[in-house]
């Protein structure tokens, strides 16, 4: 029998389908990326001055920016599809709104090596490209004109990459996106009620249940959703109460990449380099707004951040699209147990 499950902090259904029971060899989806030589890639060290100039970036000391000796580099989109220089104005024609494509659209070079990426890459390397995440939220949340930051990774062709030098990339948006405005929404809901934080509450559940844990630290958790709308789905969250991810300290932040580095060499392993995405949903930065007075109050004690991976390994189709549920071919059961038993 299949089971719908209800995926509270998304607002949505899964309908899991074990008859459709697909194990990790069933997916033969492969992260493919161009075979561009490092000769041709523009995000190679040395060529810095083919890229717009530098935002921020972690680099050896003594070296100038838009020179090599950096780790991680942080430079706006030569393609973006939304500029800081646009007017975040409204307008609109009779039923239909517009806003001028104002916001930022960043490119994070995760590192100089053409060959590396999040499934080979040291707990160092990890860790610089976090601490660069929390540097941009926290440089991008001075901006007022900007109301939210979106961190999010695509990995390989079939998850929306075209360049094959390992990278991520941030969009801030004058606006909250409708996603984490649900996420939030869902969240004053549940506090409303039960004074307690969603999220913490799910992290305690599974802890004692244990059967969709993948991987835990001191401070961090990985499973994978009850209600996951993908296969092989996983969420990274802290396991104390933290609504801001941009907050994290440098220990923290040792953590989180411990958990994001085993979450993703375990994908690797179980599905054999599958494309991915993930994305953080944190705290969005404090802006007066007329339409929601007191929107802000209480966020820090129901809003809880979280890392999600989405491998794409399974297509949403007309059922999806029309519906708005997913159907999810292996269940987070089984899909936590091979992730956990996986030899790295
Ligand atoms: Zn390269
Ligand atoms: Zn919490």
């Amino acid at each position: 029998m299949s089971e719908l499950r209800y995926n509270y902090l998304w607002d949505t259904w899964s309908v899991i389908a074990p008859e459709r029971e697909r194990r990790p060899h069933d997916y033969p989806v492969h992260a493919y990326m161009s075979t561009v030589p490092p000769e041709k890639c523009p995000f190679e060290p040395g060529k810095e001055r083919i890229t717009p100039h530098e935002i921020f970036a972690i680099r050896e000391p003594g070296t100038e920016p838009d020179s090599p000796g950096w780790k991680v580099r942080v430079i706006p989109n030569k393609y973006p599809a939304l500029r800081i220089e646009a007017p975040p104005e409204r307008k609109g024609t009779c039923i239909y709104d517009r806003v001028g494509g104002f916001g930022a659209h960043e490119i994070v070079i995760e590192t100089p090596d053409h060959y590396k990426t999040f499934y080979n890459f040291s707990q160092k390397e990890v860790e610089l490209v976090l601490t660069t995440y929390r540097e941009r939220i926290k440089s991008l949340s001075g901006d007022k004109r900007i109301s939210y930051i979106l961190v999010f990774k695509n990995y390989g062709r079939d998850a929306g990459a075209s360049i094959s030098h390992s990278h991520s990339q941030i969009i801030a948006t004058p606006q909250i996106p409708e996603k984490v405005e649900r996420v939030i929404e869902q969240s004053r809901r549940y506090y409303a009620t039960k004074r307690r934080c969603y999220l913490c509450d799910e992290i305690n559940l599974e802890l004692n249940l244990m059967d969709r844990i993948v991987y835990e630290n001191e401070e961090i958790v990985v499973y994978c959703p009850f209600a996951s709308l993908f296969p092989f789905q996983m969420r990274i969250t802290p396991k104390r109460h933290r609504a801001s991810f941009q907050e994290s300290t440098d220990e923290e932040i040792k953590l989180i990449a411990d958990a994001l580095r085993q979450a993703l060499k375990r994908l690797y392993k179980a599905l054999v380099n599958p494309p991915y995405n993930f994305f953080i949903h944190t705290k969005p930065p404090e802006r007066e707004r007329a339409d929601r007075p007191n929107y802000f109050k209480g966020m820090e004690s129901f809003f809880h951040w979280y890392i999600e991976i989405i491998p794409r390994i399974s297509i949403p189709a007309g059922f999806e699209f029309g519906s708005g549920y997913y159907i999810n071919p292996t269940s987070p059961e089984t899909a936590a147990k091979f992730l956990r038993e996986v030899v790295l």
